[in-house]
């Protein structure tokens, strides 16, 4: 019965709903027009989806789930999966807390917050981890930990870099300290990696916070945002009312961080592949700088 939990799921998050033939008659019909939240134009989806989910009007950056990202980002047909059936279990006893993962899971058709695999950039091999804020708000539990870790030491064995899309809420309340432990525990195989001489790069994505802001997301070789992001440890609120001050409009948007050296640079997603694709030939044994 217990193995039912465990059924692999390798279909991908479609990207166009069907629309049903009532719907297509209204005026308005759901999924084939979409509203940029930044600028309120309406534009069609397919457009949006084909310009990378990115406003074709603004630039304003829609969000992505984890396939949608691994789709945009590697070579077509590159990426296997690791460990995509690691599910949680309940550590603490938490009230409704496997409910709670299993509807995810329904929904989502994930098994947990974060998506690993290996993959080529432009023939590039990597390793990819990409957090997936529509499963449990991208929280940290022990499997997106044990996931992530997992993954930066099979970029270790094959020594090709590490890339992380992170998309969090920070810690996973239902699982207490262990959640915590997983900053720690990403933290140390990152540090071991990095002795060897690996390449780690950071990608943070809206909204990318908590404790996943204050350990991996941030231990990158490069550090990077897409434009507008919201990247933080806690929220405005919490630290408006410690200090008794108020905090800047655009405080813990990917462009304040920018201004304050805490960020490499911010990339538009049209421009990642091509940029991350610069830094991965640079870091190649026998690599060159292109002038
Ligand atoms: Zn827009």
């Amino acid at each position: 019965m217990l193995k039912e939990l465990f059924i692999k799921n390798n279909t991908k998050k479609k990207k166009y709903a069907t629309i049903p033939s009532e719907m297509v008659k209204s005026e308005v019909p759901e999924g084939i027009m979409t509203k940029c939240p930044s600028c309120k134009k309406i534009m069609y989806t397919k457009e949006l989806n084909k310009n990378l989910k990115v406003c074709i009007h603004c630039g304003y950056h829609h969000s992505m789930n984890s396939f949608e990202r691994i789709d945009s980002f590697l070579d077509a047909g590159s990426f296997e999966e690791l460990n995509e059936n690691m599910i949680s279990g309940n550590p603490l006893n938490f009230p409704d807390y496997l409910e709670k993962i299993e509807k995810d899971r329904q929904k989502t058709k994930l098994n947990e917050a974060v998506v690993t695999g290996t993959g080529t950039v432009n023939g590039i091999k990597i390793v990819l981890a990409v957090m997936d804020s529509t499963f449990r708000m991208g929280s940290m539990g022990s499997v997106v930990g044990e996931k992530i870790t997992r993954a930066i030491e099979k970029a270790d064995d094959l020594s090709v870099p590490f890339i992380i899309f992170t998309a969090s809420g920070g810690a996973r309340m239902q699982e207490g300290a262990l959640s915590l432990m997983q900053m720690a525990k990403t933290s140390v195989a990152l540090k071991k990696f990095s002795n060897h001489g690996g390449l780690i790069i950071s990608i943070m994505t809206h909204p990318t916070t908590g404790g996943v802001s204050a350990s991996f997301a941030s231990l990158g070789d490069f550090n990077f945002a897409e434009p507008e992001a919201l990247i933080g440890f806690a929220g405005r609120r919490v630290i408006e009312q410690s200090i008794r001050e108020e905090l800047p409009e655009d405080f813990q948007t990917s462009e304040f961080l920018l201004k304050h050296g805490q960020l490499d640079a911010i990339i538009s997603r049209l421009d990642l592949v091509g940029k991350i694709t610069n830094i991965l030939e640079i870091h190649q044994p026998g690599g060159e700088i292109e002038w």
